[in-house]
Protein backbone atom coordinates (compact mmCIF):
# COMPACT_ATOMS: atom_id res chain seq x y z
CA UNK A 1 0.00 0.00 0.00
CA UNK A 2 1.66 3.44 -1.18
CA UNK A 3 1.45 6.23 1.39
CA UNK A 4 -0.33 8.77 -0.35
CA UNK A 5 -4.12 9.25 0.77
CA UNK A 6 -6.69 7.87 -2.15
CA UNK A 7 -7.28 12.09 -3.05
CA UNK A 8 -3.64 12.20 -3.35
CA UNK A 9 -3.94 9.50 -6.00
CA UNK A 10 -7.02 10.90 -8.03
CA UNK A 11 -4.57 13.84 -8.45
CA UNK A 12 -1.93 12.30 -9.68
CA UNK A 13 -4.41 10.72 -12.19
CA UNK A 14 -6.29 13.86 -13.03
CA UNK A 15 -3.76 14.30 -16.40
CA UNK A 16 -4.94 11.51 -17.72
CA UNK A 17 -7.92 10.33 -20.15
CA UNK A 18 -8.05 6.84 -18.94
CA UNK A 19 -8.95 8.25 -15.77
CA UNK A 20 -11.25 5.78 -13.64
CA UNK A 21 -10.06 7.01 -10.33
CA UNK A 22 -12.31 9.75 -8.34
CA UNK A 23 -15.72 9.69 -8.47
CA UNK A 24 -16.49 13.16 -9.12
CA UNK A 25 -18.50 13.96 -12.60
CA UNK A 26 -16.74 14.10 -15.74
CA UNK A 27 -18.47 13.54 -18.84
CA UNK A 28 -19.78 15.21 -21.61
CA UNK A 29 -22.65 17.06 -21.21
CA UNK A 30 -26.31 16.63 -22.80
CA UNK A 31 -27.90 19.19 -25.41
CA UNK A 32 -30.12 20.20 -22.19
CA UNK A 33 -27.07 20.44 -20.23
CA UNK A 34 -24.82 22.22 -22.55
CA UNK A 35 -27.49 25.14 -22.71
CA UNK A 36 -27.54 25.63 -19.38
CA UNK A 37 -23.88 25.98 -19.51
CA UNK A 38 -24.02 28.47 -22.69
CA UNK A 39 -26.63 30.61 -20.41
CA UNK A 40 -23.92 30.64 -17.60
CA UNK A 41 -22.65 33.90 -18.47
CA UNK A 42 -26.56 35.15 -17.87
CA UNK A 43 -26.50 33.62 -14.61
CA UNK A 44 -23.18 35.09 -13.73
CA UNK A 45 -24.10 38.65 -14.45
CA UNK A 46 -27.88 38.43 -13.24
CA UNK A 47 -26.03 36.91 -9.65
CA UNK A 48 -26.49 39.19 -7.20
CA UNK A 49 -25.75 38.35 -3.54
CA UNK A 50 -29.06 40.33 -1.83
CA UNK A 51 -30.53 37.48 -3.00
CA UNK A 52 -28.65 34.69 -1.79
CA UNK A 53 -30.16 33.16 0.97
CA UNK A 54 -33.80 32.51 -0.28
CA UNK A 55 -31.69 31.45 -3.74
CA UNK A 56 -29.86 28.91 -1.13
CA UNK A 57 -33.27 28.37 0.28
CA UNK A 58 -34.73 27.39 -2.91
CA UNK A 59 -31.65 25.60 -4.05
CA UNK A 60 -31.76 23.50 -1.23
CA UNK A 61 -35.91 22.55 -1.24
CA UNK A 62 -35.37 21.44 -4.40
CA UNK A 63 -32.29 19.58 -4.32
CA UNK A 64 -33.97 17.31 -1.52
CA UNK A 65 -37.26 17.22 -3.33
CA UNK A 66 -35.02 15.51 -5.79
CA UNK A 67 -34.35 13.05 -3.80
CA UNK A 68 -38.07 12.79 -1.99
CA UNK A 69 -36.87 14.19 0.90
CA UNK A 70 -38.97 16.48 3.53
CA UNK A 71 -37.77 20.52 3.62
CA UNK A 72 -38.35 20.95 6.95
CA UNK A 73 -36.30 24.96 7.26
CA UNK A 74 -38.15 25.33 10.64
CA UNK A 75 -35.97 21.94 12.51
CA UNK A 76 -32.57 21.89 10.01
CA UNK A 77 -30.41 25.16 8.95
CA UNK A 78 -29.28 24.62 5.81
CA UNK A 79 -25.23 25.76 5.72
CA UNK A 80 -23.84 25.86 2.06
CA UNK A 81 -19.86 24.41 1.66
CA UNK A 82 -17.16 24.79 -1.17
CA UNK A 83 -16.80 20.88 -0.51
CA UNK A 84 -18.72 18.13 1.19
CA UNK A 85 -14.82 17.66 2.81
CA UNK A 86 -14.83 21.08 3.76
CA UNK A 87 -18.87 20.00 5.82
CA UNK A 88 -17.07 17.04 7.52
CA UNK A 89 -14.04 19.14 8.46
CA UNK A 90 -16.51 21.09 10.68
CA UNK A 91 -18.19 18.46 12.26
CA UNK A 92 -14.86 16.70 13.54
CA UNK A 93 -14.21 20.03 14.86
CA UNK A 94 -17.40 19.71 16.34
CA UNK A 95 -17.27 16.42 17.62
CA UNK A 96 -13.21 17.27 19.30
CA UNK A 97 -14.84 20.09 20.84
CA UNK A 98 -17.41 18.70 22.65
CA UNK A 99 -15.22 15.64 23.26
CA UNK A 100 -17.07 13.05 21.05
CA UNK A 101 -15.91 9.58 20.13
CA UNK A 102 -17.30 8.27 16.51
CA UNK A 103 -18.63 4.80 15.22
CA UNK A 104 -17.90 5.38 11.60
CA UNK A 105 -18.77 3.50 9.07
CA UNK A 106 -16.53 1.32 7.57
CA UNK A 107 -15.56 0.37 3.96
CA UNK A 108 -15.69 4.55 3.33
CA UNK A 109 -13.27 7.20 1.62
CA UNK A 110 -10.50 7.49 3.40
CA UNK A 111 -10.74 11.14 3.98
CA UNK A 112 -13.74 10.84 6.40
CA UNK A 113 -11.60 8.78 8.35
CA UNK A 114 -8.34 10.96 7.92
CA UNK A 115 -9.63 14.49 8.97
CA UNK A 116 -11.58 12.70 12.15
CA UNK A 117 -8.37 11.17 13.05
CA UNK A 118 -6.46 14.40 12.41
CA UNK A 119 -8.80 15.71 14.84
CA UNK A 120 -7.67 12.73 17.34
CA UNK A 121 -11.22 11.82 17.24
CA UNK A 122 -11.68 8.17 18.78
CA UNK A 123 -12.91 5.67 16.19
CA UNK A 124 -14.73 2.72 16.60
CA UNK A 125 -15.83 0.60 13.22
CA UNK A 126 -19.75 0.26 12.76
CA UNK A 127 -18.86 -2.42 9.68
CA UNK A 128 -21.74 -1.81 6.73
CA UNK A 129 -22.23 -5.49 6.59
CA UNK A 130 -24.43 -5.39 10.08
CA UNK A 131 -26.57 -3.16 7.78
CA UNK A 132 -27.25 -6.28 5.56
CA UNK A 133 -27.40 -9.08 7.16
CA UNK A 134 -30.57 -8.32 9.14
CA UNK A 135 -31.90 -7.16 12.29
CA UNK A 136 -29.98 -8.99 15.00
CA UNK A 137 -26.65 -8.57 13.20
CA UNK A 138 -27.65 -4.42 13.99
CA UNK A 139 -28.74 -5.13 17.43
CA UNK A 140 -25.74 -7.01 18.20
CA UNK A 141 -23.61 -3.71 16.47
CA UNK A 142 -25.57 -1.51 18.91
CA UNK A 143 -24.85 -3.13 22.02
CA UNK A 144 -21.12 -3.32 21.60
CA UNK A 145 -21.06 0.45 20.49
CA UNK A 146 -19.48 2.75 23.34
CA UNK A 147 -18.98 5.52 20.83
CA UNK A 148 -20.27 9.02 21.31
CA UNK A 149 -21.82 9.69 17.72
CA UNK A 150 -22.63 7.45 15.06
CA UNK A 151 -21.25 8.41 11.01
CA UNK A 152 -22.94 6.86 8.46
CA UNK A 153 -22.68 7.16 4.64
CA UNK A 154 -26.08 5.79 2.68
CA UNK A 155 -25.43 5.23 -0.43
CA UNK A 156 -21.53 4.13 0.99
CA UNK A 157 -18.79 4.84 -1.20
CA UNK A 158 -17.02 2.68 -2.40
CA UNK A 159 -19.63 -0.78 -2.13
CA UNK A 160 -23.18 1.42 -2.47
CA UNK A 161 -24.28 -0.41 0.80
CA UNK A 162 -27.62 1.42 1.43
CA UNK A 163 -28.73 2.32 4.98
CA UNK A 164 -32.66 1.09 4.69
CA UNK A 165 -35.23 2.30 6.46
CA UNK A 166 -35.55 -0.31 8.86
CA UNK A 167 -31.86 -0.17 10.04
CA UNK A 168 -31.86 3.59 9.64
CA UNK A 169 -35.00 4.16 11.98
CA UNK A 170 -33.43 2.11 14.14
CA UNK A 171 -30.03 3.33 14.03
CA UNK A 172 -31.97 6.81 15.04
CA UNK A 173 -33.97 5.25 17.79
CA UNK A 174 -30.47 4.23 19.34
CA UNK A 175 -29.33 8.14 19.38
CA UNK A 176 -32.63 9.09 20.92
CA UNK A 177 -32.66 6.41 23.59
CA UNK A 178 -28.62 6.72 24.57
CA UNK A 179 -28.51 10.49 23.52
CA UNK A 180 -25.73 10.06 20.63
CA UNK A 181 -25.40 12.34 17.76
CA UNK A 182 -25.78 11.04 14.22
CA UNK A 183 -24.01 12.04 11.51
CA UNK A 184 -25.19 11.36 8.18
CA UNK A 185 -23.39 11.67 4.71
CA UNK A 186 -25.61 11.26 1.95
CA UNK A 187 -23.71 12.49 -1.03
CA UNK A 188 -24.89 10.07 -3.65
CA UNK A 189 -28.85 9.89 -2.81
CA UNK A 190 -29.80 10.71 -6.27
CA UNK A 191 -28.60 7.50 -7.41
CA UNK A 192 -31.27 5.53 -5.23
CA UNK A 193 -33.58 3.72 -7.16
CA UNK A 194 -37.27 4.93 -6.21
CA UNK A 195 -37.91 1.79 -3.73
CA UNK A 196 -35.04 2.29 -1.89
CA UNK A 197 -36.30 6.10 -0.89
CA UNK A 198 -37.53 7.41 2.33
CA UNK A 199 -37.43 9.98 3.97
CA UNK A 200 -34.69 10.44 6.09
CA UNK A 201 -34.76 14.25 6.90
CA UNK A 202 -38.77 13.56 8.54
CA UNK A 203 -37.55 10.54 10.81
CA UNK A 204 -35.10 12.69 11.96
CA UNK A 205 -36.55 15.79 12.80
CA UNK A 206 -39.46 13.92 14.41
CA UNK A 207 -37.11 11.90 16.52
CA UNK A 208 -35.43 15.69 17.79
CA UNK A 209 -32.22 13.88 17.85
CA UNK A 210 -29.12 15.77 17.00
CA UNK A 211 -27.74 15.26 14.09
CA UNK A 212 -25.91 16.74 10.80
CA UNK A 213 -26.74 15.79 7.48
CA UNK A 214 -24.07 16.61 4.78
CA UNK A 215 -25.37 16.36 1.07
CA UNK A 216 -22.84 17.76 -1.95
CA UNK A 217 -23.60 17.31 -5.87
CA UNK A 218 -19.86 16.97 -7.01
CA UNK A 219 -20.40 13.27 -7.98
CA UNK A 220 -23.91 14.29 -9.89
CA UNK A 221 -23.11 16.99 -12.31
CA UNK A 222 -20.38 17.74 -14.53
CA UNK A 223 -20.14 21.32 -13.60
CA UNK A 224 -16.13 21.50 -13.56
CA UNK A 225 -15.99 20.86 -10.06
CA UNK A 226 -18.32 23.94 -9.25
CA UNK A 227 -21.26 21.88 -6.52
CA UNK A 228 -23.18 23.13 -3.95
CA UNK A 229 -22.87 20.63 -0.84
CA UNK A 230 -24.54 21.91 2.19
CA UNK A 231 -24.92 20.73 5.63
CA UNK A 232 -28.47 20.33 6.83
CA UNK A 233 -28.04 20.76 10.86
CA UNK A 234 -30.50 19.78 13.92
CA UNK A 235 -31.77 22.73 15.85
CA UNK A 236 -29.30 22.35 19.58
CA UNK A 237 -25.93 22.08 17.03
CA UNK A 238 -27.03 25.07 14.97
CA UNK A 239 -25.18 28.11 16.63
CA UNK A 240 -22.36 26.04 17.32
CA UNK A 241 -21.83 25.06 13.76
CA UNK A 242 -22.61 27.97 12.53
CA UNK A 243 -20.18 30.06 14.24
CA UNK A 244 -17.49 27.33 13.03
CA UNK A 245 -19.13 27.69 9.07
CA UNK A 246 -18.86 31.50 9.38
CA UNK A 247 -14.69 31.27 10.00
CA UNK A 248 -14.66 29.10 7.11
CA UNK A 249 -17.34 30.81 4.35
CA UNK A 250 -19.36 34.00 4.51
CA UNK A 251 -20.77 33.29 1.22
CA UNK A 252 -21.24 31.04 -1.39
CA UNK A 253 -21.16 32.30 -5.03
CA UNK A 254 -24.20 32.78 -5.97
CA UNK A 255 -23.65 32.02 -9.51
CA UNK A 256 -22.30 28.60 -8.54
CA UNK A 257 -26.27 27.78 -6.58
CA UNK A 258 -27.85 29.34 -9.75
CA UNK A 259 -25.63 26.87 -11.88
CA UNK A 260 -26.55 24.14 -10.14
CA UNK A 261 -30.14 24.78 -9.16
CA UNK A 262 -30.29 24.69 -13.08
CA UNK A 263 -29.14 21.20 -12.88
CA UNK A 264 -31.53 20.30 -10.50
CA UNK A 265 -34.60 21.79 -12.41
CA UNK A 266 -33.15 19.55 -15.31
CA UNK A 267 -33.23 16.15 -13.32
CA UNK A 268 -36.71 17.42 -11.59
CA UNK A 269 -37.85 16.57 -15.72
CA UNK A 270 -37.56 12.70 -15.42
CA UNK A 271 -37.11 12.52 -11.64
CA UNK A 272 -33.25 11.81 -12.04
CA UNK A 273 -33.67 9.06 -14.12
CA UNK A 274 -31.16 10.21 -16.83
CA UNK A 275 -28.39 9.93 -14.15
CA UNK A 276 -28.79 7.13 -13.27
CA UNK A 277 -29.56 5.44 -16.54
CA UNK A 278 -25.94 6.99 -17.99
CA UNK A 279 -23.94 5.05 -15.04
CA UNK A 280 -25.81 1.92 -15.40
CA UNK A 281 -24.96 2.26 -19.49
CA UNK A 282 -21.43 2.60 -18.15
CA UNK A 283 -21.65 0.02 -16.17
CA UNK A 284 -23.13 -2.68 -18.85
CA UNK A 285 -20.42 -1.60 -20.74
CA UNK A 286 -17.73 -2.78 -18.81
CA UNK A 287 -19.79 -5.94 -17.38
CA UNK A 288 -19.95 -6.72 -20.95
CA UNK A 289 -16.24 -6.12 -22.14
CA UNK A 290 -14.37 -7.80 -18.98
CA UNK A 291 -14.72 -11.17 -17.89
CA UNK A 292 -16.33 -11.87 -14.17
CA UNK A 293 -13.67 -14.57 -13.88
CA UNK A 294 -11.35 -11.30 -13.85
CA UNK A 295 -12.76 -9.04 -11.86
CA UNK A 296 -16.49 -8.99 -10.58
CA UNK A 297 -18.78 -6.47 -9.52
CA UNK A 298 -19.45 -6.29 -5.83
CA UNK A 299 -21.55 -3.46 -5.23
CA UNK A 300 -25.47 -2.40 -5.18
CA UNK A 301 -25.06 -0.51 -8.45
CA UNK A 302 -26.06 2.67 -6.31
CA UNK A 303 -23.60 4.98 -7.16
CA UNK A 304 -21.60 6.59 -9.75
CA UNK A 305 -18.77 3.95 -9.36
CA UNK A 306 -18.23 0.33 -9.34
CA UNK A 307 -16.45 -1.72 -6.54
CA UNK A 308 -14.66 -4.75 -8.14
CA UNK A 309 -13.49 -7.83 -6.55
CA UNK A 310 -10.47 -9.49 -8.08
CA UNK A 311 -11.53 -13.03 -8.95
CA UNK A 312 -8.57 -14.42 -10.02
CA UNK A 313 -6.65 -16.50 -8.52
CA UNK A 314 -3.18 -14.98 -7.42
CA UNK A 315 -3.85 -11.32 -7.97
CA UNK A 316 -4.71 -8.70 -5.48
CA UNK A 317 -6.31 -4.84 -6.15
CA UNK A 318 -2.85 -3.31 -5.54
CA UNK A 319 -1.24 -5.23 -8.09
CA UNK A 320 -3.99 -5.31 -10.99
CA UNK A 321 -4.10 -1.33 -9.60
CA UNK A 322 -0.27 -0.89 -10.89
CA UNK A 323 -0.43 -3.07 -13.90
CA UNK A 324 -3.36 -0.90 -15.01
CA UNK A 325 -1.86 2.12 -14.37
CA UNK A 326 1.05 1.00 -16.31
CA UNK A 327 -0.97 0.69 -19.63
CA UNK A 328 -2.52 4.10 -18.46
CA UNK A 329 -5.79 2.91 -17.13
CA UNK A 330 -6.12 4.98 -13.46
CA UNK A 331 -8.26 3.19 -10.65
CA UNK A 332 -8.25 3.03 -7.05
CA UNK A 333 -7.32 -0.07 -4.65
CA UNK A 334 -9.50 -1.14 -1.91
CA UNK A 335 -7.23 -0.84 1.19
CA UNK A 336 -7.67 1.95 2.25
CA UNK A 337 -11.11 2.22 2.02
CA UNK A 338 -11.32 -0.22 5.04
CA UNK A 339 -10.03 2.35 7.65
CA UNK A 340 -9.33 -0.03 10.47
CA UNK A 341 -9.24 -3.37 9.10
CA UNK A 342 -7.77 -2.76 5.20
CA UNK A 343 -7.29 -6.68 4.65
CA UNK A 344 -10.43 -6.93 4.17
CA UNK A 345 -10.03 -4.58 0.91
CA UNK A 346 -7.01 -6.31 -0.60
CA UNK A 347 -8.95 -7.76 -3.10
CA UNK A 348 -10.58 -4.79 -4.30
CA UNK A 349 -10.73 -2.10 -7.04
CA UNK A 350 -12.78 0.89 -7.29
CA UNK A 351 -13.44 2.26 -10.68
CA UNK A 352 -15.85 5.71 -11.33
CA UNK A 353 -18.19 5.17 -13.81
CA UNK A 354 -19.43 8.99 -14.03
CA UNK A 355 -17.37 9.52 -17.53
CA UNK A 356 -18.12 9.35 -21.01
CA UNK A 357 -18.77 5.92 -22.77
CA UNK A 358 -15.60 5.99 -24.93
CA UNK A 359 -13.54 6.38 -21.63
CA UNK A 360 -15.26 3.19 -19.89
CA UNK A 361 -15.13 1.12 -23.78
CA UNK A 362 -11.31 2.11 -23.81
CA UNK A 363 -10.72 1.46 -20.39
CA UNK A 364 -12.72 -2.20 -20.35
CA UNK A 365 -10.39 -2.84 -23.81
CA UNK A 366 -7.04 -2.37 -21.53
CA UNK A 367 -8.49 -4.33 -18.22
CA UNK A 368 -9.47 -7.08 -20.76
CA UNK A 369 -6.10 -7.17 -22.45
CA UNK A 370 -4.33 -7.07 -19.22
CA UNK A 371 -6.43 -10.41 -18.44
CA UNK A 372 -5.74 -12.52 -21.83
CA UNK A 373 -2.16 -11.10 -21.23
CA UNK A 374 -1.93 -12.58 -17.88
CA UNK A 375 -2.67 -15.64 -19.94
CA UNK A 376 -5.74 -16.47 -17.83
CA UNK A 377 -8.70 -14.61 -20.39
C1 LIG B 1 -16.48 12.50 -2.47
C2 LIG B 1 -17.10 12.36 -1.14
C3 LIG B 1 -16.97 13.35 -0.17
C4 LIG B 1 -16.08 14.58 -0.40
O1 LIG B 1 -16.58 15.36 -1.39
P1 LIG B 1 -15.75 16.62 -1.91
O2 LIG B 1 -16.81 17.59 -2.28
O3 LIG B 1 -14.97 16.13 -3.06
O4 LIG B 1 -14.92 17.11 -0.80
C5 LIG B 1 -17.62 13.19 1.02
N1 LIG B 1 -18.37 12.11 1.27
C6 LIG B 1 -18.53 11.13 0.35
C7 LIG B 1 -19.38 9.96 0.67
C8 LIG B 1 -17.89 11.22 -0.86
O5 LIG B 1 -18.02 10.23 -1.76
Amino acid sequence: MSERNLTQEEVDALPFENNLSDGHAFRSWTDAEFAIIADSARFFSESDRRGGRLAEAEYIRRYLALGAQSYIPEHFTGLMSYSASMAVEIVANLLRLRGLSVALIEPCFDNIADILRRHRIPLQPFPETVLTEGAAALEGLLETLTADAVFLVSPNNPTGTVTDEQAFTRIVEYCRAEGKLLVLDGCFRVYLSDEQVYDHYRILADSGIDCVVIEDTGKVWPAAELKAPFLSVSPRLTGEIAAMHSDFLLHLSPFTVRLITEFVRLAEEDGGRYLRELVARNRTLFQNAVPGSFLRTDDTRKLGLAWLEVTADGLDGERVRRLLAERDVHVLSGERFYWNSPHLGRRHLRMALLRDPEVIDRAAAVIAGLWAELGDG
